[in-house]
């Protein structure tokens, strides 16, 4: 595995990669890697022949007090992995070289990215939609990889590569889980052992919404309530937001019915701790 830190360095590898006929999948991360990371870069070797993985912690997507100086960061442990995984190209750029002194051009996805993650996070979306198409520019891949577990952030980079008209494939990869049902994630390290054997209530709270609406529930508000009761009886779990939303506008639903795409998603705080998860189909 080659390891770049210089866009242009990588600009050059992806262009020599095209030149030969080569297909090149990417694997966009912010590092403290992973199964759920390792298994998008697996997927990605069936889609490319060129694997390109970047790790960066990407400051404009982080809200003031948030976790950006606390963010686990470890290149010498995320290496290997990434390399066993299959990638062939580590990208690790400085956030000199990505967001050099006067950078002023910024990506806005509009309407989706006012509600949920957008509401609770504002400028979220902004630092992610402004990175990828960056990275996008650097890396030139002919097929993205995203995870299903950042739900909104599929629905938002789908339309920003809509909209913006690039030549990139999106594939969405299912959400890996721990085997208590705990999407994996890099913020799962700051949960106390406490937080930590309460916080698989979101996995069971979605799985719950989802049984009760397939069982015949089509009242949005009566499914989003009992979501909340369940994890309400968590005493270290505090809701920011329990949602049912259409799968694509990401509108709040009234009611469910056959053929309108779903997404159920929720964030909750444990302590310093703020995870998210969802789960999404259609009746
Ligand atoms: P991050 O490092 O959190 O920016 O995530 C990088 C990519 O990995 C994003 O496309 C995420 O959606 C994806 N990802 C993170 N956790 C998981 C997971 N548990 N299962 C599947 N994909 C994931």
């Amino acid at each position: 595995m080659n390891v770049i830190t210089d866009p242009s360095a990588m600009q050059r590898a992806a262009d020599g990669a095209r030149a030969e006929g080569k297909t090149i999948a990417f694997v966009p991360t912010m590092g403290a890697l992973h199964d759920g990371h390792l298994t998008l870069i697996r997927e990605a070797v069936g889609y490319g022949d060129t694997v390109v993985t970047s790790i960066f912690v990407n400051p404009t997507q982080f809200g003031q007090g948030e976790d950006f100086d606390r963010y686990p960061r470890d290149l010498d442990r995320d290496a290997p992995l990434a390399a066993d995984a299959g990638c062939d190209i580590l990208f690790v750029p400085s956030q000199s070289a990505m967001y050099p002194g006067g950078h002023a051009t910024f990506v806005n996805v509009e309407g989706i990215t006012e509600v949920l993650e957008g509401k609770s996070r504002p400028g979220h979306f902004r630092g992610v939609a402004t990175i990828v198409a960056k990275l996008c520019n650097i890396v030139k891949p002919h097929v993205l990889l995203l995870g299903q577990k950042d739900g909104q952030q599929v629905a938002v980079l789908r339309r920003m590569l809509r909209d913006l008209q690039f030549d990139v494939r999106l594939v969405v990869v299912p959400t890996v889980r721990e085997d208590d049902g705990l999407a994996m994630s890099s913020r799962n390290v700051y949960l106390t052992p406490e937080e930590r054997a309460q916080a698989p209530v979101l996995c069971a709270a979605l799985r719950m919404a989802e049984e009760r609406i397939r069982g015949g529930e089509s009242n949005a508000g009566v499914v989003r309530e009992a979501m909340r009761g369940m994890i309400t009886s968590k005493p270290l779990a505090s809701i920011d937001y329990v949602s049912v939303a259409h799968g694509e506008s990401l509108e709040e639903l009234v009611r469910i019915a056959p053929g309108i795409p779903v997404m159920i998603s929720l964030a909750v705080r444990f302590g310093t701790t703020r995870l998210i998860d969802n789960t999404t189909f259609t009746l």
